[in-house]
């Protein structure tokens, strides 16, 4: 029943990487102190002697996604929907991400809808889901599109809806400067990219009534 065959391509992402040779920790650390000396300071000054271990320390968090594979972990949690049949909303899902043009953080807000046929996910299980796609290297349109295809794929919904609204540090604090900016994307399958009205009444949901012309992200 399960066709995870065609689902490959979008895998590809954690497979892809899971292949190559994992550095070690010492590796980290040191090409750390060669990024602190490129910022023109002594990694052996005292406040900046432990900072290699501590940045290496948080990328397993703000990269722990790698490891976890969103499709496995859904499958696992859905739930029958006991004859439920209008869409569900989830709103402002707050997600810190990174791009993977800069590593610099992307943060922001996640807006989830879907017309379940007869498999719904718990609140905990989308907050969870975003967050495991949040916590790699991304760029917000393939963020936005990984999380739809993941719900299509297991929930097999009538439709999806993904609306992501994201601030970038790389583009608010160096570059163009542009700070107050949000990019928004969207992915819209099923009922939500055939039906105006179905669209609208999720749009509406999460306050933007006058965002009818949302259209699709690229990728
Ligand atoms: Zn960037």
């Amino acid at each position: 029943m399960d066709k995870t065959v065609n689902n490959k391509r979008s895998r590809g992402h954690s497979a892809g990487t899971a292949k190559l040779e994992r550095p070690t920790r010492a590796e980290a650390e040191a090409a750390v102190r060669t990024l602190l000396r490129w910022a023109g300071d002594d990694p052996d000054r005292e406040g900046l002697r432990a900072t290699p271990a501590r940045v290496v320390r948080a990328y397993e968090e703000w990269f722990s996604g790698y490891k976890d594979e969103p499709q496995d972990y859904l499958k696992r949690t859905f739930e029958e929907t006991g004859g439920y049949d209008e869409v569900v909303v989830l709103r402002d899902i707050r997600f810190e991400s990174h791009c993977e043009h800069h590593m610099a953080p992307i943060i922001g807000r996640i807006h989830i809808g879907y017309l379940p046929r007869n498999r719904v996910v718990g609140i905990s299980k989308l907050a969870r889901l975003v967050e495991v796609y949040a916590r790699r290297l991304q760029i917000q349109e393939k963020l936005t599109a990984e999380i739809a295809a993941c719900l299509d794929e297991v929930l097999k919904p009538h439709g999806v809806a993904v609306v992501t609204e994201g601030t970038h540090q790389c583009m608010t604090t160096r570059g163009v400067h542009k700070p107050g900016v949000t990019m928004v994307t969207s992915r819209m399958l099923g009922v939500f990219r055939d039906h105006a009205e179905t669209r609208q009444e999720f749009l509406s949901a999460i306050g933007m009534r006058h965002a009818g012309s949302i259209v699709n992200g690229s990728g």
